[in-house]
């Protein structure tokens, strides 16, 4: 804060004389003075560092508040769990997500943030060669297909509602009535949240987080067949877990699959987006190591680069008023002041994302098809009959057609999302190749990638959640994963705590209020 004159002090106390409300910023400007420049670092690029940086310059901005923002990610990019891989790690290859491949018309804030970065979607349903009869997805129980949808409507309704009765409509209505009550999260009187429990008490949804999906879809009336079948399958894909696991809500995120897109090119250029709106400082494949308290209480963060994690002697500091912590702490490695509140570790499933090529088709007979069958093109699973062995996979997808720049020939991209990593007998098995060993010729698996994500917390029923503060100045997104785990969930907690620091500053015990005081000489009855 800077009091540059006496000409300065008598134009403030002037305006103070005539108003009774305390000072805006823009009475301070007009007055020649400005409060000191707000610093703030957010740890974590991924879609709620990014959207926290994009809001908080937004949101500053609107209230005429100058904020310096430093992002920090022990990644080289922005985007986190949100990256893509390019085949044969070749960028002329169009590039394949490796993390967080969709999001839906409901989600408003990529959906805003993809019109304004002029960014383009991409269908869910990419053409292959020579892909007529290749049905678009299929459910396999460990020993047989229990479904096929050949359209490329996920809801081939006529179908289902033959198989599976009124199921399928009694769960677009749930699944509606829950997308209505989460959606009053964005707007007031929830929106901003500083708890995130009150303000999921407020929205209605504690009850349907109180159980698992199984009991929730039991209580709405959901067959026990349609809920195994299908959307047990799509609680397996999105979240790598059974319905007698995941809580109720996070069962009916994986049915809102209305408007399904991705970004093309990948989704983590939203999120480049914000951060370059952003206009915040990137220090990228920079890990944070330590965040201290220093003089006057405000936080030292100290970091070095990711690549050179062991050579203490490469780490510098800076000092912030603010500290927004975007990532699970339990997997930061941050050492933290002693009187930050340090969030329970909850278990995060560990999902292994298998990338490949190859010109081999998959083969039938590994699914319980005939020899003759085309495999759909999309295999989600559920759990075996009774008695009988389950899947050793979650899905296994294929993804688009790609050219392998080395034979010229034509293959196909796939991914498989697996609890173990995937061998070189899994794949021989999937496709029908004969041999043995760990080595697989390069004419049969072209190109290979594999990646091991913390993807998601296992989404246990739980009605209270960890807080959007773990200290006066220092605030937290990742409790919001417990409740919901989604690029969009992510970015609405970064939005969410973007409005509270702006809000504080704009507010009682904001910056404003405190030059007011100061100017009142009665800054000790308002510290
Ligand atoms: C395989 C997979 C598929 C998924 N599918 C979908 C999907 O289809 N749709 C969807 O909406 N969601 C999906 N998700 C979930 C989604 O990716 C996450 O919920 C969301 O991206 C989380 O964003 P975040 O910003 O909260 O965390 P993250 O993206 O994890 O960002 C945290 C960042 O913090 C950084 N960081 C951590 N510690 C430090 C440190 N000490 N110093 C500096 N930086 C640090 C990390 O490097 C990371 O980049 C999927 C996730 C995975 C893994």
């Amino acid at each position: 804060m800077r009091l540059s004159s006496s000409s300065t002090l008598l134009a403030v106390s002037f305006l103070l004389q005539q108003q009774q409300q305390p000072l805006s910023f823009d009475d301070l400007r007009n007055a020649g003075t400005y409060p000191a420049v707000k610093q703030v670092a957010i740890i974590g690029a991924g879609a709620a560092g990014s959207s926290a940086a994009y809001h908080l310059r937004r949101f500053a901005a609107e209230s005429s508040i100058a904020v310096n923002i430093t992002i920090y990610d022990s990644n080289p990019y922005i985007g986190g769990r949100s990256t893509t891989v390019h085949p044969f790690d070749s960028p002329s290859q169009p590039p394949l997500e490796l993390g967080a491949s969709i999001f839906v018309q409901v989600n408003q804030i990529l959906v805003n943030a993809t019109r304004e970065f002029n960014l383009s979607t991409e269908s869910m349903m990419v053409d292959l060669v020579n892909n007529d009869d290749v049905p678009d997805l299929g459910v396999y129980d460990g020993t047989r297909i229990v479904l096929v949808q050949a359209s490329d409507s996920y809801w081939d309704l006529a179908k289902l509602v033959w198989k599976y009765g009124l199921a399928p409509w009694r769960t677009i209505r749930l699944m509606r009535e829950t997308v209505g009550k989460f959606l009053q999260m964005y707007s007031a009187p929830i929106f901003p949240f500083a708890d995130l429990t009150a303000a999921v008490a407020q929205t209605g949804l504690a009850d349907i987080l109180a159980v698992t999906g199984d009991v929730f879809l039991g209580i709405g009336g959901i067959s026990p067949e349609f809920s195994h079948d299908v959307i047990q399958a799509s609680t397996r894909v999105n979240y790598a877990q059974n319905l007698d696991v995941i809580h109720g809500l996070e069962t009916m995120v994986c049915m809102a699959t209305d408007g399904a897109m991705s970004i093309d090119g990948g989704n983590w250029r939203i999120f480049a987006g914000m951060v370059e709106a952003s206009g915040a400082v990137r220090a990228l494949g920079t890990k944070v190591h330590a965040v201290r308290r220093i003089d006057q209480g405000r936080l030292e963060v100290e970091a070095g680069p990711t690549a050179r994690d062991d050579v203490p002697g490469d780490n510098w500091t800076a000092t912030f008023d603010h500290v927004v912590l975007a990532a699970p702490m339990q997997f930061t490695g941050i050492e933290w002041p002693s009187d930050v509140h340090r969030p329970d570790v909850i278990p995060y499933v560990q999902l292994h994302v298998t990338l490949f090529t190859s010109p081999h088709d998959l083969e039938p007979t590994a699914f319980g098809l005939a020899e003759n069958a085309k495999v759909p093109r999309a295999l989600l699973t559920t759990t075996p009959a009774e008695g009988m062995p389950g899947p050793d996979f979650l899905s296994i997808s294929l993804l688009r057609d790609v050219v392998n720049p080395i034979t010229g020939g034509m293959e196909h991209a796939y991914k498989i999302f697996t609890l173990q990593p995937v061998n070189a007998t899994f794949i021989r098995r999937i496709l029908g190749i004969r041999g043995a060993g760990e080595d697989i010729p390069k004419v049969e698996v072209g190109w290979i990638h594999r990646k091991v994500w913390h993807s998601y917390p296992l989404e246990l029923p739980r009605v209270t959640f960890e807080s959007t503060r773990l200290a006066r100045d220092l605030w937290y997104t990742a409790g919001m994963e417990s409740f919901i785990s989604t690029m969009e969930t992510s970015s609405l907690m970064g939005m969410n705590v973007a409005r509270l620091v702006v809000d504080e500053w704009i507010g009682g015990a904001g910056a404003a209020d405190r030059f007011h005081c100061l100017l009142k000489a009665r800054l000790r009855s308002c510290s």
